[in-house]
């Protein structure tokens, strides 16, 4: 397996105790590496995420708050995320201040707190760079998201200093130069949010960088902004709504239900770049500057008390014991949920699965490893570049799935599964036999009703009521009940006497 399943149990039983090496970062030309890209994050019991440099036998060697290096055990460790949301200054950087003293450092983590709760409603896995009021420079956010490779990286501002007079928002979105995701995101983002907050009536302000913008530093020939810069090949953007600035925007975004739609708007944003190939709008021409920014640098940062890190307890948050919670954490367990979590120690049980999520765990499941990176993928809505992408690739492969649709080829990787589906992959997936007639009375004339039949002969399922037997075919496959499935299909948890035997 992924081996991070092992790695996780063998570090509970460790003490949790924490080394800070206190080694001063050496500032090169280019702000990364320290860490390899993709190598996780480790998140204390007090929320700091800290970048991990290398696994070690002996726990993480990682990336403390102010960039330092450190080692730390315990603590939750996380593969991958789907997005990543970074709420802006913190600590002594309190950013821009409105008239009402309503901080942006404040402001900036009330949205994205509201934003990440809306997103793992949606099921996407999201964590924030920050769940407190502490200083992070800017390369260590940056090294967070390296680190984890999201398919979305936001950093999350609010803006100040607007001169001119508008009938509209001041919204601003920074997209990297080099990035067409990047740049799309950013496009659909200021739809989203332009949209949303331009139903208030208040004095706007705006500037010329209205719209969704890069910025060109032109000594370095790259972009202005360091978490832009930093983030190569993760889709990034500075969002800007609003000037807190301007008395009347302060006002307005001092409002929670204001607050609420923001992050809401955000949300239907990131949802809209990650489901569609909607290309965005409000594009400028890019801007070039020779300005070089000073703030959020490392210097004169002073790493926070790490304390006590925490000792990993096995299981997630929020699933309740019960008929699914033997089967959640075999699969935990065994590394098949890493990286399709919804937040640190979060599973979202109820959740319905998607497509993609169903490919990472039967990939997993069926080759007992992870698949090799891949640079191309069959799949149109598949891109390479999104972490699960080989996994569908595999599952393609193993002729588990031929996707969704042809001409071109697609996987919906982001539709739900039906149960009546969900069987069908299961048969398919574990070679399962034709099964006796399963008795269930929901069935029939269903295009899955064969699949079904041999999984309830199986002892993979046995339904979803009694009095009389149901299946429920066309209701949604819930992450739960996806692992009940394979939990038994592995043999992980014991399976169910059929109800075919029943005659
Ligand atoms: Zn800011």
């Amino acid at each position: 397996m992924t081996g991070a399943g092992s790695r996780r149990r063998s570090l509970a039983i460790l003490a949790a105790t924490l080394l800070v090496l206190t080694v001063a970062a050496s500032a090169g030309a280019q702000y990364y590496p320290p860490g390899p890209p993709g190598n996780g994050v480790v998140i204390s019991d007090d929320g700091l995420v800290l970048p991990v440099r290398e696994i070690r036998d002996d726990g993480y060697l990682v990336t403390t708050t102010c960039w330092n290096e450190g080692v730390v055990t315990g603590g939750t460790y996380i593969s991958h995320v789907e997005v990543v949301i970074d709420p802006g200054h913190g600590g002594s950087e309190t950013g821009a201040v409105g008239s009402n003293g309503l901080t942006e450092k404040a402001l900036n983590l009330t949205i994205s707190n509201l934003l990440i709760e809306e997103l793992r409603d949606r099921g996407f896995n999201a964590i924030l760079t920050r769940t407190t009021d502490v200083r992070i420079p800017i390369v260590v956010r940056a090294e967070i998201a390296r680190a984890l490779k999201p398919d979305v990286f936001l950093s999350l501002h609010h803006n100040g200093g607007a001169t001119a007079r508008s009938d509209l928002p001041g919204t601003e979105m920074y997209h990297q130069i080099e990035s067409a995701n990047s740049r799309r995101l950013a496009g659909i983002l200021y739809e989203e949010v332009q949209q949303a907050l331009a139903v208030y009536d208040v004095a706007w302000r705006k500037t010329v960088f209205q719209g969704a913008s890069s910025v060109l530093r032109v000594e370095v020939q790259d972009d202005l902004y360091g978490i832009l810069q930093y983030t190569p090949g993760i889709a990034t953007v500075i969002t800007e709504a609003a000037y807190l600035s301007t008395p009347a925007e302060a006002r307005l975004l001092a409002d929670p239900e204001v607050q609420r739609v923001e992050a809401v708007a955000i949300a239907d944003g990131i949802e809209r770049y990650l489901t569609t190939t909607d290309p965005g709008s409000g594009f400028n021409p890019m801007f070039s500057t020779s300005r070089k920014l000073s703030a959020g640098g490392p210097g004169g940062c002073k790493d926070p008390e790490l304390g006590d890190i925490g000792v990993d307890e096995p299981g997630f948050d929020d699933v309740p014991d019960g008929t699914h919670r033997p089967a959640i954490d075999a699969l935990r367990d065994a590394g098949i949920l890493d990286g399709t979590e919804c937040g640190p120690d979060l599973f979202c049980p109820r959740q319905p699965i998607k497509r993609w999520m169903m490919a990472v765990w039967l990939v997993r499941a069926l080759d007992g490893a992870d698949p090799a990176p891949i640079t191309e993928s069959r799949f149109v809505d598949a891109p390479p570049d999104r972490w699960w992408t080989p996994y569908v690739e595999r599952l393609a492969e193993l002729e588990v799935t031929r996707g969704c649709g042809s001409g071109p080829a697609r996987f919906c990787p982001y539709d739900l599964v039906t149960r009546g589906q969900m069987a069908s992959f299961l048969k398919r997936a574990f070679d399962l036999g034709a099964g006796r007639p399963s008795g269930f009375v929901d069935t029939a004339g269903s295009t899955h009703a064969e699949a079904i039949d041999a999984v309830a002969s199986s002892g993979i399922t046995r339904g979803c009521g009694v009095l009389p037997p149901h299946y429920c075919p066309g209701a949604n496959t819930t992450k739960s009940q996806t692992a009940t499935f394979l939990g038994r299909a592995l043999e992980l948890v014991p399976r169910v006497p059929s109800l075919g035997g029943r005659g």
